[in-house]
């Protein structure tokens, strides 16, 4: 029922309302120095219409019965939870809250976040009637206007939060899910071009490993960010700022020299066998490029950065390709 719908983007924007609200109360002191060490400014908060859940276990749903919704519309929401001994509760209590906006910058969902280091660290409204994880991405209703020549995505809420603020305003993040097919063919319609600053750990490289596929599979050309040494974006701006951001935006691989060097973790380099499984599994991904140009540019930068000469690859490429 549309009626559904309606009554649900009208109770996350109430939400959204009130989590604001309660920031710039007494209660909220604690969560907007949260909010303000980690180096955000008034008018990012605002911006981004970030919030606090207090905490009490029914303040929400007090305020929100009060402006006359039912309990099944409130259960829909996934804002309350109904618990046979407690009875109805809010989802989220003493939270810093982030509100997910759709594209056309409706609430529909939100994420909130300890203040410390309890866990969960964040939880995340669950799938409703307006909230589809993977058809959203977080940023993406200011990042879509946002004029530059690609789009940024990254993991977190922070992460976009602080690329934003920094002016880097096309970055957009997965919310907490992977990136998937629908996430591509979203993002195909703002852009041509996508930068992947996922975290620099292991889940990161094998986030992006499973995201290059997809965004290829779109028609996107994607590339990979180089955070290193620190751990995310967030931290990156904190330490090195704007300008060493975009000179690594500038230095991004592509996402094909990327999956190489991920690869070739995977051989010992230091012995003939290694080094030849290595350079006979490139030259298989070579053979993905049907474009013979593209491919021998290609071959032209693995023989670049491996000490495998042009020639050399070139002719195994083409063995490979006639045994085929
Ligand atoms: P922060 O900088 O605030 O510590 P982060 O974004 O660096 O957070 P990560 O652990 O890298 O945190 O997680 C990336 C994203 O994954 C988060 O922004 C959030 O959207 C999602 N996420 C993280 N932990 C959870 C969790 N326990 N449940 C659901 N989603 C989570
Ligand atoms: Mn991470
Ligand atoms: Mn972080
Ligand atoms: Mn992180």
């Amino acid at each position: 029922q549309n009626d559904l719908r309606t009554a649900l983007l009208e109770i996350n924007k109430e939400a959204a309302r009130y989590y604001y609200y309660q920031l710039s109360q007494k209660g909220g002191q604690a969560a907007h120095d949260y909010l303000t060490g980690r180096a955000l400014t008034e008018e990012t908060i605002r911006r981004f219409g970030l919030g606090y859940s207090t905490m009490y276990r029914d303040d929400l749903y007090r305020y929100l019965k009060k402006k006359g919704y039912s309990d099944g519309q409130l259960k829909e929401s996934g804002l309350v939870t109904y618990d046979e001994k407690q009875g109805p509760h809010d989802k989220f209590w003493n939270r810093v809250m982030f509100p997910i906006m759709d594209v056309n910058h409706r609430v529909i969902g939100f994420g909130g976040r300890v203040m410390g280091d309890a866990k969960p660290k964040y939880l995340n409204s669950p799938e409703t009637r307006i909230f589809d994880k993977s058809r959203n991405l977080y940023g993406l209703d200011i990042a879509k206007s946002s004029r530059k020549p690609s789009l940024l995505i990254c993991e977190g809420y922070m992460d976009v939060i602080a690329m934003h603020q920094a002016g880097f305003t096309n970055a957009v993040a997965s919310l907490g899910t992977a990136l998937t097919t629908q996430h591509a063919s979203l993002l195909k319609r703002y852009t041509q071009q996508v930068l992947l600053v996922y975290d620099s750990d292991g889940a990161g490289v094998k986030a992006a490993m499973r995201a290059i596929p997809m965004l290829k599979e779109a028609g996107l050309t994607a590339k990979v960010l180089n955070l290193r040494p620190y751990k995310d974006p967030d931290e990156f701006m904190k330490n090195l700022g704007p300008e060493a951001f975009q000179e690594r935006i500038d230095q991004a691989q592509n996402s094909f020299m990327f999956e190489l060097s991920v690869m070739e973790n995977e051989y010992d380099m230091d012995s003939p066998e290694g080094k030849t499984a290595f350079y006979r599994a490139a030259a298989e991904k070579l053979l993905e490029f049907s474009e013979e140009i593209e491919r021998n540019n290609y071959i032209e930068a693995v023989a670049k950065k491996y000490p495998v000469g042009y020639e050399n690859l070139r002719r195994l490429v083409n063995q490979m390709g006639l045994s085929k």
